[in-house]
């Protein structure tokens, strides 16, 4: 990879309008700049030959993390990774974000990348994307022709492919409070600390020890092209057997849906190992300990 940039025209808008306008100008032949720790990299590497690069750190508007007492919490695209796990209320409230957001990479990191483009890079190891799926999160897109909301199980299309079209941007995420009482956690199989997740799994449990109104979601990152979420494993809780029946049932599921890939990280097999191993650690730790 070589260390010098292709040429590229640089823009450092101020306003969310002038970027649109820019977005619509270059024709997707434009790319944003968060915190640039991908985008440099694909640049570097020409995986990435925009003519344009717009940096949106100046613009004001996109620097909002609210927390809104009842109704959830906004992420603006430029909210740093570790602005994030500043804020106390992702941690106590939204903690199978936290768990997520704190094992990405390192403090130096998550002092420039944000949560934002996390997901709009769409890898299918994006650490904070399992969380998300399982929070329910929406992702605002916003062009010169208006702005719509996409719900994050709609947003990855494929591996590093979003439902963006060429002149959208995000402007921020909206992630629900939590159902009630929920625990949420993430764990990361990685060949070290700093690494992209060889598996990742995320889990919220809500009401463990009432079937009928019982919530269990899992999601998943690194087994499939996109980050996944496993609908099919929400019902099956709700019956009142035994857990450690449910939990088999579930795995089984996921071992199903998953369709991991071989590659530097870890083999095929090893993955759905992993699924299996990280899946049973999870819900048991969520239903027993919280
Ligand atoms: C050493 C290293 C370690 C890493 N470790 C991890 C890890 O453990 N886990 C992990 O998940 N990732 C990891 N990453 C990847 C990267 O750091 C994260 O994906 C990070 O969150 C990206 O955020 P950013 O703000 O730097 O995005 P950028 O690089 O600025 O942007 C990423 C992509 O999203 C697009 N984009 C950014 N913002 C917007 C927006 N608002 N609207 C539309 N498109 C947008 C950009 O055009 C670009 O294509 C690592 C990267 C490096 C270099």
């Amino acid at each position: 990879m070589s260390l010098i940039l292709p040429k590229f025209e640089y823009y450092k808008p101020s306003t969310l309008d002038e970027a649109l306008e820019l977005l619509a100008k270059f024709k997707g032949d434009a790319r944003i700049l968060a915190g640039g720790t991908d985008l440099i990299v694909d640049l570097r590497s020409r995986i990435k030959k925009p003519k344009a690069v717009i940096d949106i750190k100046g613009i004001k508007e996109l620097h909002k993390l609210e927390y809104i007492e009842g109704k959830g919490l906004i992420v603006g695209a430029t909210v740093t990774l570790n602005e994030l796990l500043e804020h106390p209320i992702v941690k106590s409230k939204f903690h199978v974000l936290y768990d997520s957001v704190r094992q990405l990479a390192d403090m130096q990191l998550r002092n420039r990348a944000t949560l934002v483009g996390n997901i709009c890079n769409a890898s299918p190891a994006a650490d904070s994307a399992p969380a998300l799926l399982v929070l329910d999160a929406k992702v605002k897109a916003v062009s010169k022709r208006g702005e719509r909301v996409i719900e994050i199980k709609d947003f990855f299309k494929w591996v590093k492919k979003t439902a963006l079209e060429p002149d959208e941007m995000v402007t921020e995420v909206f992630i629900p409070e939590p159902p009630e009482g929920s625990r949420g956690k993430y764990y990361k199989a990685t060949r070290n600390v700093e690494d992209l997740a060889i598996v990742g799994v995320a889990g919220l449990v809500a009401y463990p020890n009432e079937p009928s109104k019982r919530i269990v979601r899992l999601a998943y990152a690194s087994v499939a092209p996109t980050p996944i979420r496993i609908y099919e494993v929400e019902e099956l809780f709700k019956r009142d057997e035994p857990l450690p029946k449910l939990i088999d049932e579930a795995v089984n599921i996921a071992l199903r849906k998953v369709s991991p890939i071989t590659d530097v990280r870890g083999s095929d097999w090893y993955r759905r190992h992993l699924v299996d191993v990280l899946t049973r650690k999870l819900l048991i730790e969520l239903f027993l300990e919280g």
